[in-house]
């Protein structure tokens, strides 16, 4: 039986581990995607340590970080599919069948992209409808795109896609946008991009791909944009399907409420990063990684029987 299951490769996962190694538990450190959101991140600027870093190498980073500790650290990729209550832990079933045991639980799941939910979405995902436009748009060199949304996703994004594409719509349904004035100085400096403000997409057209997006108000004379992608960055939800199975509490915003040790109402269940309640919901890969520390710290105090005994307060 491993001392813990982290679940989730991301900042949280990832500095959970190293930290879980060197309190010498045996860790086992599974997920089905390798740097999670991180990996999507094109520049990151705020990593204290690194002026500027891509997301992929920085998460390489921390990946290479948490396996450099031997066998304390058994690393699997590998969708999680149950989790389960056993006597002593928990009983993780892999997308295998395959069963791991352990006597506590890191969830670092991290978060699933919104969808918008209208016509031609679903039709046109993945024939120009994506949902990651740093990770996307250097496949539009000289073309036209929107990016949908006014958070840091979205105006990180189509800072990003103007460096390439010939124009960017970026559209978003209020007035201002809400991301770090780092971004919005970028996109305001960027004189190909094109704010539809007060808009919002009603429906994806197209005939084998997109072609076109539908406004609920008129832009420029027409309620038509024609263009060749559309990125969708309304932001994510937290993945709560697997802590849910073992009935850990949830908070108003559907996160998962954990304490200042990072420990769910459940004992023996911590959890790290984006879909907690914890630092304020300010999704950060340091806040990230912060969590994942703490995670372990609760672990290691929960197994010596002292500090944390898992379970609120
Ligand atoms: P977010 O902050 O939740 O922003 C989502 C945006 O999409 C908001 O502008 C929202 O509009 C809009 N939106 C939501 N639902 C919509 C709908 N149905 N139709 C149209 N617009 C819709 O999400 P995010 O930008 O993905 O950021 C998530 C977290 O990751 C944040 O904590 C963010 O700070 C972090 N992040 C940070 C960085 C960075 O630090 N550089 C980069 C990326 C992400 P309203 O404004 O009207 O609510």
């Amino acid at each position: 039986m491993f001392d813990v299951l982290i679940i989730g490769l991301g900042s949280a996962g990832y500095t959970a581990a190293i930290y879980t190694a060197r309190y010498k538990l045996k860790t086992y450190l599974v997920g089905a995607e390798e740097g999670g959101m991180g990996n999507t991140a094109a520049e990151v600027g705020n990593w204290p340590g690194n002026i500027e870093i891509k997301g992929p190498d920085l998460m390489e980073n921390f990946k290479k970080h948490a396996l450099s500790f031997g066998d304390l650290v058994t690393y699997k990729i590998s969708f999680v599919k149950e989790v389960a209550l056993i006597d002593g832990g928990f009983r993780l079933t892999l997308g295998s069948g395959e069963t791991v045991d352990g006597r506590t639980v890191i969830f670092t799941t991290g978060s699933v992209k919104r969808k918008l939910g209208i016509p031609g979405e679903k039709e046109f995902s993945g024939k120009g409808v994506t949902y990651c436009a740093t990770c996307d748009a250097f496949f539009y060199r000289g073309k036209t795109v929107a990016v949908i949304g006014g958070g840091d996703s979205a105006v990180e994004g189509a800072a990003i896609a103007a460096q390439v594409a010939k124009t960017v719509y970026l559209i978003h349904r209020r007035k201002d946008l809400r991301a770090e004035p780092y971004w919005i100085d970028q996109v305001k400096s960027r004189l190909n991009i094109k704010f539809v403000l007060e808009r919002n997409v009603v429906q994806v057209l197209g005939d084998q791909k997109v072609n076109a997006v539908k406004l609920d108000k008129p832009f420029e004379g027409s309620d038509e944009l024609k263009l060749d992608g559309v990125f969708i960055e309304i932001g994510s939800d937290p993945a709560v399907e697997l802590p849910q199975k073992l009935v850990c509490e949830l908070d108003k915003m559907g996160f998962l409420k954990v304490d200042a040790g990072q420990g769910t109402n459940v004992p023996g269940v911590f959890a790290a990063g984006d879909l907690t309640s914890g630092s304020n919901h300010f999704a950060q890969f340091a806040t990230a990684a912060g969590e994942g520390s703490v995670a372990a710290n609760s672990v290691f105090n929960y197994l010596q029987g002292n500090g944390h005994k898992g379970g609120m307060a």
